[in-house]
């Protein structure tokens, strides 16, 4: 199929961006990699009125290391995230998710911030910025805000962004040196979209998880962080026992939809195995790393 008619802008800097998107009245639509919304503008399942072109704004098109925290503009390509050398050395979860998302044309094309404002509730990046306790910075007429992730993912395919409003860039956290990691998904075929997926990481500290972060998809709207999974291990040693409890509290804690693809009860099982292999990962990585370090 075709798109409807549209407009097109290719904007030169942040300020024209918005200013077009405001001119729209809210019919407006950025495009980044175009990976997502032209396929959306060909099933006419969107129709703007005008198309911003943001892929000739310089300022957007890099990663930027600042204190513990890392910086990635809204012009960054999946590819270009999982190659950036601080992201294979220090968030070895982020380098290895990237590995699930799409193949290697839809990634070299896709941004980290187009799939975030896409907001897929089976995508990776929205779970990952849940991970990584990130925020989205925007600009619109009205300035520039700060939202926090968990504030961010409103519904599937809904965020809290203004009509009017673009994502300049998010800004995740670097994890602990030492920290251990798990990711774990599971798709029909290596590319799809996943039916669920668990990223987690944990530190440990004389023998104990500690600051432990799970997030999951496709057992919600939303990417979603699983508080009662993490306390259920805070502060312990990560044994079976303490693995049990965490799995009933995951089990408790969530109540996925049913569809096409599988039912809740399916996907709540499927989280429940995602979720043991991921955390155990996570929890031996970090003692692989202390022995490391203690060597
Ligand atoms: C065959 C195929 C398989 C795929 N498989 C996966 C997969 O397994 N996992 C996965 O996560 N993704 C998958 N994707 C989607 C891919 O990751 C997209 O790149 C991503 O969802 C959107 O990023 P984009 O830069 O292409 O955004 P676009 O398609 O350009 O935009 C998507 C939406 O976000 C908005 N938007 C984009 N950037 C901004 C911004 N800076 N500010 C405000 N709004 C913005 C657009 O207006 C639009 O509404 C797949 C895509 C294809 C075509």
């Amino acid at each position: 199929m075709k798109p409807a008619r549209f407009d097109y802008v290719r904007a030169e800097s942040i300020a024209h961006a918005v200013e077009v998107l405001a001119d729209a009245g809210g019919d407006g639509k950025v495009l980044a990699g175009g990976q997502s919304l032209m396929p959306m503008m060909n099933f006419r399942l969107v129709k703007p009125s005008v198309l911003v072109d943001i892929n000739h704004i310089a300022e957007l098109d890099r990663i930027e290391h600042r204190g513990d925290r890392l910086h990635v503009g809204a012009l960054v390509r999946h590819r270009m995230t999982a190659e950036d050398a601080l992201v294979v050395r220090h968030i070895p979860v982020l380098h290895h998710a990237m590995k699930h998302v799409a193949h290697l044309t839809v990634r070299n094309r896709g941004t980290f911030c187009g799939s975030v404002c896409h907001a897929d509730p089976a995508a990776e990046m929205p779970m990952m910025t849940v991970l990584l306790d990130g925020t989205i910075h925007t600009a619109s007429p009205r300035g520039s805000r700060a939202l926090p992730a968990r504030d961010f993912f409103v519904g599937s395919l809904v965020t809290a962004l203004e009509p009017d409003e673009m994502a300049t860039s998010i800004e995740i956290a670097v994890p602990a040196e030492g920290s251990g990691w798990g990711f774990e998904e599971f798709a029909r075929r290596h590319g799809d979209y996943a039916l669920a997926a668990i990223a987690v990481l944990m530190e440990r500290r004389d023998g104990q998880a500690r600051n432990v972060r799970v997030a999951m998809m496709g057992v919600g709207d939303t990417p979603l962080r699983l508080l009662d999974v993490e306390a259920a291990l805070e502060g312990r040693e990560v044994t079976r026992a303490a693995l049990d409890e965490a799995i009933e509290a995951l089990k408790m804690s969530i109540d996925p939809n049913s569809d096409l693809n599988a039912s809740s009860d399916y996907r709540r099982h499927l989280a429940a195995v995602l979720a043991r292999r991921a955390l155990g990962d996570a929890w031996s990585r970090t003692r692989q790393t202390s022995v490391e370090i203690a060597a």
